[in-house]
Formats: C-alpha cells, structure tokens, sequence
C-alpha cells in the first residue's frame, strides 16, 4: 500500500510494503503516527520539524518526506494522470493508459526548473494511491516510475 499525506509544507509517504513495524515513528511521534486510528498517520498531529525528524529515522524506509515547494500534485481522472501545479501553472505530470492488467504508466515529466524537489516521486504516488484505492493494478514501463513501484 502506498499513500501520500500532505501538511502544509511537507509530504510524507508511506509504503507498507518497506514497513517491518520497527514503531520508531510510533514512539518518536505518537501525535501523527499512531496504529489504533485510521488513517493511522495524521500530519496535523505535530509540526513538520517533528514529523521530518521522525520519519528521518524509520529504519526500513518505509516513510520519507519531502517539501511540497509550494506545488500541489492532484488526480486528474478525466486525462488519466496525475497533474503538479505551481499556482495555476502545469510544471509536471505522470500519465498512465488503461490495459487488460490495470494501469499502466507509461510517462512521468517535470519541468527542469522544478527538478530535484521530489515532485516526480509525489506524481506517481499519488497515481499509486488512486489505483490502489480504486483496487487497479498498476505496472509501469515508465523507467523512473517503475523503480518506485518495486
Ligand atoms: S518507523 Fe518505519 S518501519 Fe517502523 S513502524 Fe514506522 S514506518 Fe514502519
């Protein structure tokens, strides 16, 4: 399972898959990461200094964060993708075709002036997390896409 949770200046993701319930973010920071709630991470809980620092110290990687640089990443259902937009402005998108299997994604792309802020990796988590919801299968013959997904 993968899933993005958003506060005002970070993202933190969350792969179960990495997850081998070390509980570091558990007692690190009760107040966002608790197992008896869902959804068990609440990034209003504490403030991002506290969230980093706890995630930084997840052992298997399981949670990573990354600063949102003022870009939202939203579903674009109708255009198969997910968008990232600086204001109004397009600066990237990952886009997925249906197949037999589920989804497939088949192109991610952020502007150059964007590049090295992680948006790449919140565009196709947040495709990630749509399909899962959705209960689709999801694959890649997108390269970059595809070494997240594994
Ligand atoms: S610290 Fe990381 S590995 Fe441990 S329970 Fe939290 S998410 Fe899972």
């Amino acid at each position: 399972m993968h899933r993005l949770y958003v506060k005002d200046n970070i993202t933190i993701f969350w792969n179960s898959d990495k997850c081998y319930h070390a509980k570091k973010c558990v007692t690190g920071c009760p107040e966002v990461f608790n197992i008896n709630r869902k959804p068990w991470i609440d990034p209003t809980g504490a403030d991002s200094t506290k969230i980093w620092q706890t995630v930084e110290k997840c052992p298997s990687g399981a949670l990573t964060v990354t600063y949102n640089h003022d870009v939202d990443v939203i579903y674009d259902e109708a255009g198969q993708r997910s968008v990232a937009l600086h204001g109004t402005d397009m600066i990237g998108e990952c886009d997925y075709e249906v197949t037999a299997d589920g989804w497939n994604i088949c192109h991610t792309e952020v502007s150059p002036e964007f590049g090295g802020k992680q948006i790449a990796k919140r565009l196709v988590f947040k495709l990630l997390e749509e399909a899962e919801k959705r209960k689709i299968s999801i694959a890649a013959t997108c390269s970059y896409a595809d070494k997240l997904i594994r």
